[in-house]
Protein backbone atom coordinates (compact mmCIF):
# COMPACT_ATOMS: atom_id res chain seq x y z
CA UNK A 1 0.00 0.00 0.00
CA UNK A 2 1.25 3.47 -0.60
CA UNK A 3 -0.42 6.63 0.62
CA UNK A 4 0.03 10.68 -0.62
CA UNK A 5 -1.11 13.68 0.77
CA UNK A 6 -4.18 15.22 -1.35
CA UNK A 7 -3.73 19.06 -1.72
CA UNK A 8 -7.46 19.17 -1.05
CA UNK A 9 -6.51 17.84 2.91
CA UNK A 10 -7.25 14.01 2.40
CA UNK A 11 -5.44 10.70 1.63
CA UNK A 12 -5.21 9.12 -1.25
CA UNK A 13 -4.26 5.53 -0.97
CA UNK A 14 -3.34 2.96 -3.60
CA UNK A 15 -3.74 -0.93 -2.98
CA UNK A 16 -0.96 -3.40 -3.34
CA UNK A 17 -2.99 -4.99 -6.19
CA UNK A 18 -2.51 -1.61 -8.05
CA UNK A 19 0.72 -1.06 -7.30
CA UNK A 20 1.75 -4.35 -8.63
CA UNK A 21 -0.17 -4.04 -11.98
CA UNK A 22 1.80 -0.90 -12.27
CA UNK A 23 5.00 -2.49 -11.80
CA UNK A 24 4.02 -5.03 -14.21
CA UNK A 25 3.85 -2.53 -17.07
CA UNK A 26 6.32 0.06 -16.34
CA UNK A 27 8.96 0.68 -19.34
CA UNK A 28 11.18 -0.99 -18.25
CA UNK A 29 12.67 -1.76 -21.55
CA UNK A 30 12.98 -0.36 -24.93
CA UNK A 31 10.45 -2.85 -26.36
CA UNK A 32 7.69 -2.24 -23.97
CA UNK A 33 5.13 -0.05 -25.19
CA UNK A 34 3.87 2.89 -22.91
CA UNK A 35 0.39 0.98 -21.22
CA UNK A 36 -2.47 2.90 -19.33
CA UNK A 37 -5.72 2.90 -18.37
CA UNK A 38 -8.07 4.38 -15.95
CA UNK A 39 -8.11 4.23 -12.14
CA UNK A 40 -11.51 3.40 -9.92
CA UNK A 41 -11.75 3.95 -6.66
CA UNK A 42 -13.91 4.85 -3.25
CA UNK A 43 -14.45 7.42 -1.08
CA UNK A 44 -14.33 7.02 2.62
CA UNK A 45 -14.78 10.26 4.61
CA UNK A 46 -11.28 11.67 3.89
CA UNK A 47 -9.81 8.66 2.18
CA UNK A 48 -9.70 8.02 -1.42
CA UNK A 49 -8.59 4.04 -2.28
CA UNK A 50 -7.81 3.46 -5.86
CA UNK A 51 -8.53 -0.29 -5.84
CA UNK A 52 -9.02 -1.18 -9.23
CA UNK A 53 -7.41 0.30 -12.54
CA UNK A 54 -7.57 -1.05 -16.02
CA UNK A 55 -4.44 -2.00 -18.08
CA UNK A 56 -4.49 -1.81 -21.85
CA UNK A 57 -6.21 -4.25 -24.45
CA UNK A 58 -4.57 -5.13 -27.39
CA UNK A 59 -7.66 -5.58 -29.61
CA UNK A 60 -9.38 -1.64 -28.59
CA UNK A 61 -6.45 0.42 -27.38
CA UNK A 62 -3.96 1.72 -29.33
CA UNK A 63 -0.74 1.10 -27.71
CA UNK A 64 2.20 3.13 -28.38
CA UNK A 65 0.89 6.09 -28.28
CA UNK A 66 -0.55 8.49 -25.36
CA UNK A 67 -2.80 6.57 -23.11
CA UNK A 68 -5.67 8.87 -24.38
CA UNK A 69 -5.84 6.64 -27.42
CA UNK A 70 -7.81 4.05 -24.90
CA UNK A 71 -10.80 2.51 -25.92
CA UNK A 72 -13.95 4.90 -24.71
CA UNK A 73 -16.38 2.68 -25.27
CA UNK A 74 -14.85 -0.15 -23.45
CA UNK A 75 -13.46 2.15 -20.83
CA UNK A 76 -17.22 3.64 -19.89
CA UNK A 77 -18.88 -0.06 -19.73
CA UNK A 78 -16.10 -0.44 -17.36
CA UNK A 79 -16.78 2.38 -15.38
CA UNK A 80 -20.93 1.90 -15.40
CA UNK A 81 -20.40 -1.67 -14.44
CA UNK A 82 -17.98 -1.05 -11.58
CA UNK A 83 -20.50 1.30 -10.51
CA UNK A 84 -23.42 -0.78 -10.83
CA UNK A 85 -21.86 -3.73 -8.80
CA UNK A 86 -20.61 -1.89 -5.81
CA UNK A 87 -23.92 0.04 -5.59
CA UNK A 88 -22.43 3.51 -6.38
CA UNK A 89 -19.79 3.33 -4.41
CA UNK A 90 -16.64 2.53 -6.67
CA UNK A 91 -16.57 5.56 -9.20
CA UNK A 92 -13.63 7.12 -11.88
CA UNK A 93 -11.23 8.61 -10.09
CA UNK A 94 -8.81 9.85 -13.15
CA UNK A 95 -6.26 8.09 -15.81
CA UNK A 96 -2.57 6.78 -15.07
CA UNK A 97 -0.19 5.62 -17.82
CA UNK A 98 3.36 4.93 -18.23
CA UNK A 99 6.41 6.47 -18.98
CA UNK A 100 9.75 5.23 -20.26
CA UNK A 101 11.38 8.00 -17.50
CA UNK A 102 13.62 6.99 -14.04
CA UNK A 103 11.71 10.24 -12.77
CA UNK A 104 8.32 10.47 -14.13
CA UNK A 105 6.62 14.06 -14.95
CA UNK A 106 3.76 14.46 -17.06
CA UNK A 107 4.46 16.64 -20.54
CA UNK A 108 2.63 19.55 -21.81
CA UNK A 109 0.21 17.35 -23.81
CA UNK A 110 -0.40 14.95 -20.62
CA UNK A 111 -1.82 18.22 -19.09
CA UNK A 112 -3.73 19.55 -21.75
CA UNK A 113 -5.27 15.71 -21.38
CA UNK A 114 -5.76 15.83 -17.52
CA UNK A 115 -7.30 19.02 -17.67
CA UNK A 116 -9.71 18.26 -20.74
CA UNK A 117 -10.94 14.78 -18.99
CA UNK A 118 -11.28 16.99 -15.90
CA UNK A 119 -13.63 19.68 -17.69
CA UNK A 120 -15.70 16.28 -18.51
CA UNK A 121 -15.78 14.70 -15.94
CA UNK A 122 -16.92 17.72 -13.80
CA UNK A 123 -20.45 16.37 -12.94
CA UNK A 124 -19.39 13.41 -10.87
CA UNK A 125 -16.32 15.00 -9.17
CA UNK A 126 -14.75 17.95 -8.30
CA UNK A 127 -11.41 16.51 -8.95
CA UNK A 128 -9.07 13.95 -11.23
CA UNK A 129 -6.05 12.17 -10.46
CA UNK A 130 -3.33 11.22 -12.92
CA UNK A 131 -0.34 9.16 -12.17
CA UNK A 132 2.44 8.67 -14.42
CA UNK A 133 4.51 5.30 -14.18
CA UNK A 134 8.45 5.55 -13.85
CA UNK A 135 10.53 3.01 -15.28
CA UNK A 136 12.44 1.79 -11.99
CA UNK A 137 12.10 -1.12 -10.05
CA UNK A 138 10.62 -0.03 -7.35
CA UNK A 139 6.54 0.47 -6.25
CA UNK A 140 7.01 4.52 -5.35
CA UNK A 141 8.55 5.09 -8.83
CA UNK A 142 5.54 7.52 -10.03
CA UNK A 143 4.02 10.69 -9.99
CA UNK A 144 0.89 11.30 -8.81
CA UNK A 145 -0.86 14.18 -9.86
CA UNK A 146 -4.31 16.05 -8.80
CA UNK A 147 -6.28 18.07 -10.80
CA UNK A 148 -9.18 20.47 -10.12
CA UNK A 149 -10.18 24.10 -11.33
CA UNK A 150 -7.52 25.93 -9.84
CA UNK A 151 -4.60 23.70 -12.05
CA UNK A 152 -2.52 20.55 -11.71
CA UNK A 153 -0.61 19.69 -8.15
CA UNK A 154 1.69 17.49 -7.38
CA UNK A 155 0.66 15.31 -4.12
CA UNK A 156 3.37 15.02 -2.05
CA UNK A 157 4.79 12.44 0.92
CA UNK A 158 3.97 9.53 -1.14
CA UNK A 159 5.16 6.68 0.66
CA UNK A 160 5.07 2.97 0.70
ZN1 LIG B 1 2.61 11.00 -20.59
Amino acid sequence: MLECDLPSGGILRLSDQVLKTFHRFRQDTHSKFESGGILLGRIFENVVSIDQVTTPDSTLDKRGFLFFHRHKGRAQGIINQAFIQSDGEQIYMGEWHTHPQKNPQPSWKDKLEIKRAFRKSRLNLDYLICIIVGNQDEVANIWVGYCDEQGIRQCTQCSA
